[in-house]
């Protein structure tokens, strides 16, 4: 109720002084104005005139009175009074001089009969000038007086009810870590800190430290914020989260009040979780390496402060995600704050079968549908990734007017998600769609030449979304953690190889191979600076990765004739892999032709009708559909595939 109260005083105070502040405005603009008119009215019917002239005027008997004010005598022309003749003269013009001490001058207008009129001082005058001077002063000050309520009132409305600010709160989650699939360490190490939520005073008794904690530090879209919510659900206490950006505003000092009235409400719902995303806002390091500002210094103090302060008996814990744990503050890091460090990393195969499972459970799927296939070829995929998959699988069957999900949805969302959708109406000259599919036939008779690539999947010229004019799509065999420099040498020539086929083709290149000369100097780059793959430079760190869980781009920290030298090797590379593809491609330049039209009249082909040209032409014999079938997917079950064919 309290909080209610002063949120409502607050809105009405808020309109106070903008209306204040208009008005004020408005009334010194018409002062001005006014002022400004009445100068310009007086100008044009007032003469300056020296004082000389004035006493000759006077001598010469055409004054009629004068007005000695305090600063200025004003002279009105004209006849004296009992000059009948020129009586009716009206004057159109008053003139006016400067005071200059003469005491004679009262009595020389006296004698002169001109009549002599003391000003009495200007009250209105005095008033309007007290005014135009003070007007802008009060101005200013009801300026930055609204500016600091603003100020203040951004700091002092943190509170849950009331605040701009995101906090959000769930009293209970309702996650658990079933919900949470793969991850298994991750979860093993939150494990501890649920027991502790459930009853810390077992760990206090004993006089163990309660950990205060708990960094969890992956790419995004891992599940960082679902474990979080899964710890509370576990635990069966309040979930308490806000975005590290969150606390950040304009004004210095706002955040750290945030982090204060934060842990203030928190500690009133002890135990609970505080959970803080991408933490990296608030907790750069301090030094000016990643550049500093002071409102996000204050933030960080505020936040180590209250993490010293609280009382961990009453079962707080907060958890923060990032993907940058590098640029964090080590204050952040040591013992007694954000010491403990759970790593939350892409799934490995395993992984992305269980978390498909896991979103799978609610969509309705027919016995066609095989997610260890699926998850066989999203290698790379993260959580939220494959979450999107299953999604897009179920609205793809819907628009297809099926009920259930089948494994062809699967594939289709998966290269929606890898490559964008198809673009059917893209329409492509006959001498573009030959050059696509001599580039994309390139790239795919690499692969099943060389033993060690991995065999294609699908090729296809059907232009997609994501700027794909084609592409051919690879399957994996297993999950990769290493790869030996052979692999590597062979992705550089398979890379190449697109731009290759058009070369020996079409005697031209085009611009179409962009993505692949990319793609092909980053590994060739890292072969050389980090992986010390280079006879020239042997096994030195020349490169290092920079963040990790995000680009994963790499900076060079070498001199520049180094550099220029890395260049060169990489140069080397690049151009024996190219050399070495446009071989490859001329020595099977029948098996191109034959599956390039082929692809040209098909615009998608399967790894399998790839591979039965390809056969022909090479005169190697056809495999048993089953040995195909467990060659190109070792976890598919070879019982299956018999049903199929039967
Ligand atoms: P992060 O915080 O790491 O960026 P989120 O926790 O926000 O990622 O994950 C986004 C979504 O992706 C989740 O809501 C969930 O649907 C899905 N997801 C991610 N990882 C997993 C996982 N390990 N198990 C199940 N679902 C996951
Ligand atoms: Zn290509």
């Amino acid at each position: 109720m309290d909080n209610n109260n002063s949120n409502n005083n607050n809105g009405q105070n808020q309109k106070g002084p903008q209306t204040f502040i208009i008005l004020a405005v408005a009334a010194i603009v018409t002062l001005m104005l006014f002022s400004f008119i009445n100068n310009l009215v007086e100008d044009s019917s007032k003469k300056q005139i020296t004082y000389n002239e004035f006493l000759e005027m006077v001598d010469n008997g055409k004054v009629k009175s004068v007005k000695i004010g305090s600063d200025s005598i004003v002279i009105i022309p004209g006849a004296k009074d009992d000059d009948k003749e020129n009586a009716l003269t009206v004057p159109l013009i008053t003139y006016y001089t400067g005071i200059v001490e003469d005491e004679t001058l009262t009595q020389r207008l006296l004698d002169a009969g001109i009549s002599v009129e003391g000003e009495i001082p200007d009250r209105v005058g005095f008033l309007e000038s007290m005014l135009m001077s003070l007007l802008p002063l009060l101005l200013i000050w009801l300026l930055l007086s609204f500016l600091f309520s603003k100020m203040a009132k951004g700091s002092g409305m943190m509170g849950v009810g009331k605040s701009n600010a995101k906090v959000y709160v769930e009293k209970e989650t309702g996650i658990t870590f079933k919900d949470v699939a793969g991850e298994d360490e991750a979860k093993e190490s939150l494990q501890e800190v649920v027991d502790f939520l459930h009853n810390p005073d077992k760990y206090a008794k004993i006089g163990a430290k309660l950990p205060k904690g708990a960094l969890l530090v992956g790419p995004p879209g891992t599940g960082k914020t679902l474990l979080a919510k899964a710890v509370a659900g576990e635990a069966k206490v309040p979930f308490f989260s806000m975005a590290g950006s969150d606390f950040v505003e304009m004004f210095v000092g706002v955040g750290a009040s945030r982090v204060r009235d934060l842990f203030k409400e928190a500690q009133k719902a002890a135990p609970c979780i505080i959970f803080i995303d991408e933490i990296d806002a608030i907790g750069k390091s301090r030094d000016a390496r990643y550049g500093g500002d002071s409102e996000r210094e204050q933030t960080l103090n505020q936040l180590l402060a209250e993490m010293d302060g609280f009382d961990t008996s009453k079962g707080i814990l907060i958890l923060a995600a990032t993907n940058r744990p590098e640029v964090l503050d080590k204050a952040l890091l040591r013992p007694g704050r954000f010491d403990r460090r759970v790593i939350v990393d892409k799934p490995d195969l395993k992984g992305r079968v269980e978390i498909l499972k896991v979103h799978a459970k609610d969509v309705l799927m027919d016995d066609t549908v095989d997610l260890d296939a699926i998850a066989l070829a999203t290698s790379g995929a993260v959580g939220s990734d494959l979450a999107n998959m299953i999604n897009e699988a179920a609205i793809n069957a819907v628009k297809h007017g099926r009920n259930v999900v089948s494994q062809s949805d699967l594939f289709e969302a998966v290269e929606v998600v890898l490559v964008g959708k198809e673009k059917k109406d893209r329409i492509m000259s006959p001498e573009e769609r030959r050059i696509v599919s001599y580039h994309e036939v390139g790239h795919a008779l690499i692969s099943a030449l060389e033993k060690d690539a991995e065999p294609v999947q699908k090729i296809t010229i059907v232009p997609r979304t994501m700027g794909a004019l084609g592409y051919v799509m690879n399957v994996p065999e297993e999950e990769k953690y290493l790869n030996t420099e052979k692999e590597l040498r062979t992705m550089l020539v398979k890379f190449l190889a697109g731009r290759a086929a058009e070369e020996i083709v079409f005697d031209t290149v085009t611009t179409g191979a962009s993505n692949d000369i990319e793609k092909a100097t980053e590994i060739a780059r890292s072969m050389v600076t980090q992986y010390g793959m280079s006879e020239k430079f042997g096994l030195i760190g020349l490169e290092t990765v920079e963040s990790k869980y995000l680009s994963g781009k790499a900076s060079m920290h070498c001199g520049d004739a180094t550099a220029a030298e890395v260049d060169k090797e990489v140069m080397r590379l690049l151009k024996e892999s190219y050399e070495r593809a446009k071989e490859l491609l001329t020595e099977n330049r029948e098996a191109l032709d034959k599956i390039a039209e082929f692809l040209i009249e098909k615009e998608t082909i399967t790894g399998k009708e790839f591979m039965k040209i390809f056969r022909e032409i090479k005169g190697i014999p056809e495999k048993t559909e089953g040995e195909e079938a467990e060659n190109q997917n070792p976890t598919v079950s070879i019982v299956k595939e018999e049903e199929q064919n039967v």
